[in-house]
């Protein structure tokens, strides 16, 4: 071998022996692809769900829910406004489709928009809200106007109206109930609850036939996550709006997250102790501690993706998209909550 030969020689060798160190696999890997790793197809939407199809032409679909109050969504973001005898209020404004809303409710009313009400301070709920123009008061929990002041985004006007525990809009006889109950998706969100419609919204914790988006959809508190699964169940509604997902909930909708909850906590826990830390770790990297839970911590979950998956895989939408997350998520939440 020629002298200039062999550092590219050398180069190359090191290349391999990187590239087949990390592609290495723990033994019993699902099928499911886990964070980091493409897939060549995901698997497919049940009809269960599926809602109805938004006209493309308009871009929304509204669905009427009694007396005065409507959803509006383009099927992957919802939104209500009520209708009263001399105005309209708003139940937040996702930026996806903030630019129809002033149209679906001219579908039904020409009064103006008198409130907006903030389900929680999140830009992808609320940042469409200065498309629908005016000057309405914007009422808020106390906690949500915290997060706006430090966020100071033009795209979030701050509340005009703030309460702490509970606050009831009555417009014209008309009333939408809003309480808070402690931080889970994230402090300050609320529910909203139309209890002559028999319509609850509460945003970010339900997802009716889906997995819920990644890490309990990034839950501020897990175990309060799973505490306002079990309110928003006992609760006497008929319709959820849930901000996100095609069609509106039911509680057979609520009970199978439940209980998709209970599973995946009992196999994370079942995980967490059955696993033996630092079992698979190269001895090389025993001065790491990092290294070491990051080996144990991924077998965890590996063994919780596994435990849940023949279950709760042909049961729930986009399961496969974010089960590592899921368990990732569930396994921190046990160790450390
Ligand atoms: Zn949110």
């Amino acid at each position: 071998m020629t002298a200039t030969l062999r550092p590219l020689l050398r180069c190359a060798l090191i290349f391999i022996t990187a590239h087949a160190i990390a592609s290495e696999r723990y033994p019993h890997m699902p099928q499911i692809a886990p964070i980091g790793e493409r897939i060549a197809k995901y698997n497919e939407i049940p009809e269960s769900a599926r809602g109805p199809a938004i006209n493309s032409d308009k871009g929304y679909r509204l669905q009427e829910l009694g007396d005065g109050l409507y959803m509006i969504t383009d099927n992957i973001y919802q939104s209500m406004f009520l209708v009263y005898d001399h105005g309209v209020v708003v139940v937040d404004a996702p930026p996806n489709y903030a630019k129809h809303i002033s149209r679906a409710i001219a579908e039904v009313t020409n009064n103006p928009v008198t409130h907006v009400i903030y389900s929680h301070s999140h830009l992808d709920h609320i940042g469409g809200i200065t498309a629908l123009g005016g000057q309405p008061a914007i009422i808020a929990h106390e906690e949500t106007a915290k997060l706006l002041v430090r966020a100071a985004d033009p795209k979030r006007p701050l509340p005009t109206i703030t309460f702490k525990d509970s606050y009831v809009l009555t417009v014209d006889g008309k009333k939408l109930d809003l309480s808070y109950h402690g931080d889970a998706h994230e402090p300050g969100n609320i529910f909203i609850n139309a209890k002559a419609q028999k319509v609850l919204m509460v945003v970010d914790i339900i997802f009716p036939g889906w997995m819920p988006w990644r890490r309990f959809a990034v839950a501020h508190d897990v175990p309060g996550h799973f505490e306002q699964v079990e309110l928003i169940r006992k609760l006497p509604w008929v319709t959820l709006v849930s901000g996100h997902v095609a069609r509106t909930g039911t509680h057979a909708d609520v009970d199978l997250q439940s209980e998709f909850n209970r599973d995946i906590k009992a196999a994370a826990a079942k995980a967490l102790a059955t696993t033996k830390p630092g079992e698979t770790l190269n001895p090389a990297d025993g001065g790491n501690p990092w290294a070491g839970y990051d080996d144990y911590i991924d077998r965890v979950a590996l063994q919780c993706v596994n435990s849940i998956t023949p279950k709760w895989s042909p049961r729930l939408a986009a399961f496969d998209v974010y089960v590592w997350d899921q368990c990732y998520a569930m396994e921190q939440s046990l160790r450390i909550d």
